[in-house]
C-alpha cells in the first residue's frame, strides 16, 4: 500500500484473509492439483517398503490389501521410487483453488485455499508462489507456525518478518518459527503486535538471538475497530500509515529498530 511495485501473496491457505482487505472481488478460479499414488494390485508383492518410506502415514499395506489415504499424501514421489516391482503410479486430484487479482493501483494480489479435509497445503502454496515474479517485491503472508506449509512459504525468501505478541504462548511459538528460519537460512527480524506491556521476556529472547525488532503495533481499540470494518490501518490512521511506511523502509534497508 506504500506504492511499491509489489505482489502480495497470501499463502495462509487454510484460512486466507488478505483478500478481505486487498481484493474484495477476488474469484478463485484456478484449480490446483496434487498427485496421489495408485497401487497396481496385480504387481504388488505387499513388501511394505512404500508404507515404511512414507513420512505422512498415507499408505497402509497388509498381507492381503493396500489402502491409500490420498488426503494425507504430500506428493513427494518417494513411494514409486522405493517400490521394487514398479507397482506405483500416480493419479491426480484437485486439492484447492487459487485466485489472482490486479488492483487498479498496480498491486498484484494472489491467494489460494485448500479444500476441506485436505492436509497437504504445499501444492496450493507452490501455485500461489508462481505469481508476481515480474515485480520488484514479493510479500508473502505465511501460514502460522512451523509445519510443512510454513516451510513451503518461507523457503527461499530473502527475509522474514516474524510477527508476534508479548505473551508466553506467542513467545513459545515464535521460538519454533525462529528455529525453522535458522534451518532455512532465512534472515529474520521481529515485529511486535499488541505491544505495550509484558515485553521483557520477548525482548530478552530477541537480544539473545540477535533478532532486530523492526517495529511495534500498539494494542489499540482504534486499530481493532478499523480492521473489524474491513479497512486498512495504513489508510485510515495517520499514525498507522507512518508505522507501516517506517517498517517498509526498514525492511528495504535491512535496518534494525
Ligand atoms: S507420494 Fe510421498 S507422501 Fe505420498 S504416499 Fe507416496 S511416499 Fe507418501
Ligand atoms: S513397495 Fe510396491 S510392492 Fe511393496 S507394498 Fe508398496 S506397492 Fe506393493
Amino acid at each position: 500500500m506504500a506504492g511499491a511495485d509489489a505482489a502480495l501473496l497470501d499463502c495462509d491457505v487454510e484460512e486466507p484473509n488478505g483478500h478481505l482487505f486487498m481484493a474484495p472481488g477476488l474469484e478463485r478460479s484456478i484449480p490446483v492439483h496434487a498427485r496421489f499414488p495408485q497401487i497396481d494390485e496385480e504387481k504388488c508383492i505387499h513388501c511394505g517398503k512404500c508404507s515404511r518410506f512414507c513420512q505422512f502415514n498415507a499408505l497402509l499395506i497388509t498381507k492381503k490389501t493396500n489402502i491409500v489415504m490420498s488426503e494425507l499424501c504430500h506428493d513427494c514421489g518417494g513411494c514409486a521410487l522405493v517400490c521394487p516391482v514398479d507397482a506405483v503410479t500416480y493419479g491426480e486430484r484437485e486439492v484447492g483453488q487459487a485466485g489472482r487479482f490486479e488492483r487498479s493501483d498496480g498491486l498484484l494480489f494472489m491467494d489460494g485455499v485448500i479444500n476441506t479435509g485436505e492436509f497437504s497445503a504445499e501444492k496450493v502454496i507452490e501455485r500461489v508462489l508462481e505469481e508476481g515474479k515480474d515485480r520488484a517485491y514479493r510479500i508473502i503472508d505465511s501460514p502460522p507456525g512451523c509445519a510443512c506449509s510454513a516451510v513451503a512459504a518461507a523457503e527461499g525468501a530473502d527475509f522474514a518478518l516474524v510477527v508476534t505478541e508479548p505473551t508466553p504462548f506467542a513467545l513459545s511459538d515464535m521460538k519454533m518459527v525462529v528455529e525453522m528460519l535458522e534451518k532455512l537460512a532465512v534472515p529474520a527480524a521481529v515485529f511486535i503486535n499488541k505491544a505495550g506491556e509484558n515485553e521483557e521476556d520477548l525482548l530478552a529472547y530477541c537480544a539473545e538471538k540477535n533478532l532486530p525488532v523492526m517495529g511495534k503495533m500498539p494494542f489499540s481499540r482504534e486499530y481493532g475497530k478499523i480492521l473489524v470494518e474491513g479497512k486498512l490501518i495504513a489508510r485510515e490512521s495517520d499514525e498507522g500509515r507512518a508505522l507501516f511506511e517506517d517498517l517498509w523502509s526498514r525492511i528495504r534497508q535491512g535496518r534494525a529498530g
